[in-house]
């Protein structure tokens, strides 16, 4: 085991005390292969223990201490977020340097992924006192009013991919509207939500509002969803984990929001500035090594451009560079050798049905054997209807399609279960809109991709990418119910 000297605690987070388990997890560095550290392996004891200081915090009381965090103030709850985000930027450097360990990213994408958290809490904590009820005209002798109320314990389950940007979209709106939290952060990366909490817990958030169980999907992961008196789930994962999560939930007619994967569509016209829009397609598909619910892992290329477009590509593909993530390459290892080992037998199936790369990217000489690195890439000659153009391959492989007209761009770009978000390049006003209208997809981008992250715009899924929206005004909405008051004073 490594002893990096900014560890932070490696157990769980309950009630406001750091707790060991009895078995621990090892974390890998996806650069390496090798193990970073142990962390805590809760399991369902501890479940119920987060859920109760949760509850206890919502309510009033942990022990001899008063809380109540759903009783400080909108805007006492949005100051105490304003100096945490100050706190986590103070902490930038070691949180980023956890965040690439551990995730294997570009030392440079994890300092914009910490910052990214950082806003989070400065744009909830603005939003916190702002956000307000309505009145209703109804009968004259009566007066009828709606209160936003929090849930209250709130269970939020997390992937490994961008722990540190999940954890701010979550935690911030969550606490920002007055919910009490239990989180539990992926196996395969977690440490940049642990030292995030213990930063919390020294900003004086109160004891028990913020709980961080981590532990295995199938132990803490399950245990959370099943568990009776939570109030609220979300859950950001895979769309087959969504799946079980949101079944168990439903037991308890506890409401789930579902942020899921994405097979998202790039379509490009003639008529687009190429310099940006190819350089969006190569960002949106090497971000994170392709490990982005909402990568751009499908190029939809206009006939009249597409060999113009290929040669481009294949010349853009060629200069990356694969390497491990301090050394802030192109692109980064894959989280573990499962992933890894799953990517690499699909583009065996696509080479085995006639599939070709068309361009790649390289890897570093120096490059540790161990890490579980897969260059970029890209890929054409995929018949229509192939898994490679539904299936989300969560690496850094592009799939190239073709089209003739504006219809048929949109059937290519509605071709999919997914609806996470879309990528429209053209200059021509008209077709921006009309695709924008007709592309299934929870956000549409036009002559932009991602629009830098955006926490400020809502965001989520259309089938099997999920319901319910997160980031914006819309997310701190959605950590909230509505209680309908009506009064007759006759
Ligand atoms: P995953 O579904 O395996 O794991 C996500 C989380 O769920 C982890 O914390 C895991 O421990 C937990 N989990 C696993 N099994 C569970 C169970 N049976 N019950 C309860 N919890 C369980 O997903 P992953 O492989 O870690 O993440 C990658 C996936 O997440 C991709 O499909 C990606 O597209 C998606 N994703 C979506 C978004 C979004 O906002 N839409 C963001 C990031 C990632």
């Amino acid at each position: 085991m490594s002893h990096h000297p900014d560890m932070p605690p490696c157990a769980a987070l309950i009630g406001g005390e750091w707790v060991q388990t009895s078995h621990t997890l090892s974390v890998e560095a996806p650069a390496t292969g090798k193990t970073l550290t142990e962390i805590a392996r809760c399991q369902a004891a501890q479940v119920e223990e987060a859920v109760t200081a949760a509850r206890q915090a919502f309510e009033g009381q942990l022990g001899s201490r008063s809380v109540k965090w759903h009783d400080w103030s909108a805007r006492l709850r949005g100051e105490w977020l304003f100096s945490f985000a100050a706190k986590i930027d103070e902490d930038a450097e070691t949180l980023a340097a956890l965040e690439c360990a551990d995730t294997g990213k570009p030392i440079s994408q994890a300092r914009g992924d910490i910052a990214a958290c950082a806003r989070y809490f400065r744009f909830y904590a603005g939003a916190a006192d702002k956000l307000h009820g309505e009145t209703i005209p109804f009968e004259t002798d009566y007066a009828v009013m709606t209160l936003r109320e929090p849930f209250g314990v709130c269970a939020q389950i997390i992937p490994w991919n961008y722990p540190s940007q999940i954890f701010g979209r979550c935690v911030a709106a969550a606490l920002a509207a007055g919910n009490t939290i239990v989180l539990k952060p992926a196996e395969d990366a977690c440490l940049s939500v642990l030292r995030l909490a213990q930063l919390a817990q020294e900003n004086g958030l109160p004891p028990g509002v913020l709980n961080v169980i981590p532990g295995l999907g199938s132990e803490a992961g399950e245990a959370l969803a099943a568990h009776a008196p939570i109030d609220h789930l979300s859950f950001t994962g895979s769309p087959a984990t969504g799946t079980l999560v949101a079944q168990s939930a439903a037991t308890h007619h506890v409401p789930v929001t579902l942020e899921l994967g994405g097979k998202s569509p790039q379509v490009l016209f003639a008529d687009a500035d190429m310099d940006a829009a190819l350089a969006a397609a190569v960002r949106g598909i090497i971000q994170n090594a392709g490990q982005t619910c909402s990568a751009g892992s499908r190029l939809l290329i206009e006939a009249s451009c597409f060999d113009a477009v290929l040669s481009r590509l294949t010349a853009l593909f060629s200069e990356l560079r694969c390497d491990v993530g301090e050394n802030d390459p192109d692109c980064g290892p894959l989280i573990n050798a499962r992933q890894r080992d799953r990517l690499e037998s699909l583009l065996a199936a696509a080479r085995d049905d006639g599939i070709r790369v068309l361009a790649k990217g390289r890897l570093a000489d120096d490059a540790p054997p161990g890490g579980y690195f897969v260059v970029p890439q890209v890929l054409i000659d995929i018949p229509d209807g192939h898994a490679v153009l539904n299936e989300e391959l969560f690496g850094p492989v592009l799939a190239v399609q073709r089209f003739e007209n504006e219809e048929e761009a949109v059937h290519l770009a509605n071709a999919t279960d997914f609806g996470l978000c879309a990528g429209i390049w053209t200059r021509d006003g008209g077709r921006q809109l009309r695709l924008a209208k007709h592309i299934r997809s929870g956000q549409v981008f036009v002559n932009n991709y991602g629009a830098a992250g955006g926490i400020e715009l809502p965001f989520g899924g259309v089938g099997r990418s999920g319901y319910g929206r997160e980031k914006g005004f819309e997310g701190l909405k959605s950590y909230t119910r509505i209680k309908t008051i009506a009064i007759r004073h006759g």
